[in-house]
């Protein structure tokens, strides 16, 4: 019991001197959701697939992103469209098996895969973070296409390889 006591008499002035050194600093707590945190630049969210300045998706079904990734998250089958393209039918990403390393967008030759900055998508059934190729493009019509401009991010490839054309060229803009 003394030796109890003792701890305890010893205990509060320890504690209160951790509370009073710490009273007048700025808190580190954060009113979420009113106040949105400061995410670190190389912070990986949710994906979206991006289009073209003619709203053209630019991801050809390679299925190299599929063949980076460790967790096997990435499902796709291909189709030719009326041009003789090589588009995706079908390209799914289940977010729950996703563990955000960023190598499928590492793969992509076609800058077409990104993780995004959006991190609020809480869901309460696990079927709804199967992501689908339509709710990737409006992942990037909604929320990422405005973000990339406002903060500059430029793609590498501007226009499309016009594979009509006998001799294939570059757009204007290419680098
Ligand atoms: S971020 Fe990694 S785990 Fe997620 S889909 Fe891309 S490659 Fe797969
Ligand atoms: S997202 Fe990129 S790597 Fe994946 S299938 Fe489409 S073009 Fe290929």
């Amino acid at each position: 019991m003394a030796n109890f006591l003792t701890t305890v008499i010893k205990a509060i002035p320890i504690g209160l001197a951790t509370t009073f050194k710490n009273i007048f600093k700025k808190p580190i707590t954060l009113e979420y959701p009113d106040v949105k945190p400061d995410l670190s630049p190389r912070y990986r969210g949710l994906h979206y697939l991006a289009r073209y300045d003619d709203g053209e998706e630019r991801c050809v079904c390679c299925g190299l992103c599929a063949a980076a990734c460790p967790a096997n998250c990435i499902y796709m089958e291909p189709y030719e469209n009326e041009r003789g393209e090589r588009k995706a039918k079908i390209y799914i990403i289940n977010e729950i098996r996703c563990i955000f390393c960023g190598y499928c967008e590492e793969a992509c030759p076609e800058e077409a895969i990104f993780l995004g900055r959006e991190f609020e998508f809480a869901k309460y059934n696990i079927p709804d973070f199967i992501y689908t190729k339509d709710m990737l493009l409006d992942n990037f019509d909604k929320i990422e296409k405005e973000r990339r401009v406002k903060e500059g991010h430029k793609f590498i490839r501007k226009t499309r390889f016009d594979f009509r054309s006998p001799t294939p060229t570059m757009g204007p803009d290419d680098v």
